[in-house]
C-alpha cells in the first residue's frame, strides 16, 4: 500500500457551503484521519443557513487525490460509482 499524502502537503481553501452557498458556518469537529492516519486534524463546519455539515477548509480538487492510496476501495473500479462531488465546479 502507498502512503497518502502528508496533511501539510496538500493545497487547502475555505469554501462556501456546497449546497447553499451561504458563507457563514460554525465549527462542530475538529477530528483526525482514523482511516489512513494522515497526519494533521480536519475541521467540520456546520453551514448557519441550510445546517449543512462539511469539511472546511477542505483540500483542492488538485490535491484531493493525495490524500488516499491507491489501493483505496473506489479507485480500485467494478462498479459504476454513483457518488459525484456536489457543488465543485
Ligand atoms: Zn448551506
Amino acid at each position: 500500500m502507498s502512503q497518502p499524502a502528508s496533511h501539510n502537503s496538500v493545497a487547502w481553501e475555505t469554501t462556501a457551503c456546497p449546497l447553499c452557498g451561504e458563507t457563514r458556518s460554525t465549527p462542530i469537529l475538529r477530528a483526525s484521519d482514523l482511516l489512513y492516519r494522515v497526519l494533521g486534524e480536519f475541521s467540520l463546519v456546520r453551514c448557519d443557513a441550510c445546517r449543512h455539515v462539511f469539511l472546511n477548509p477542505r483540500p483542492t480538487r488538485e490535491c484531493i487525490g493525495n490524500f488516499y492510496s491507491a489501493d483505496y476501495g473506489p479507485f480500485r473500479g467494478g462498479g459504476d460509482c454513483k457518488l459525484r462531488i456536489v457543488g465543485r465546479t
